[in-house]
């Protein structure tokens, strides 16, 4: 590597000078690309457990449906025992008597009285 070779602040983009295996125009900039870094990292972490969390439902989900059945009812004991978290959900459905269906992606489940829920799939279109 040529030691006139101009390299740019990770930072701000301004040209570097001086040595040549700078990276930074000052601890300012430093500072300032460190952080960040840190808050790019800390976000794709937030997105990814979210993503986790959610297939982790839809798989618990599909667990309790057996295959061929259209339906099927588990208390909410067992879902949270399963690691089910309530709270995650992609989108939900109303239907037209007013029935809030909550999804997981292709899965869902409909409160029922009693913290029974019924696991539904969606029906392929
Ligand atoms: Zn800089």
């Amino acid at each position: 590597m040529s030691a006139f070779e101009t390299k740019t602040c990770l930072a701000c983009g301004k040209p570097l000078k001086g040595r040549v295996d700078k990276k930074f125009c000052d601890d300012y900039c430093r500072n300032n690309y460190n952080n960040q870094q840190k808050t790019k990292g800390s976000h794709s972490n937030f997105v990814r457990n979210i993503n986790n969390t959610l297939l982790k439902n839809r798989k618990i989900l599909e667990s309790i449906l057996p295959e061929g059945e259209e339906t099927a009812k588990a208390s909410k004991d067992k879902l949270l025992r399963l690691g089910f978290h309530f709270k995650y959900i992609t989108h939900i459905y109303t239907t037209k008597a007013g029935k809030n269906y909550f999804y997981c992606y292709d899965y869902g489940y409909l409160p029922l009285e009693n913290d029974w829920f019924l696991i539904v799939k969606k029906k392929e279109e």
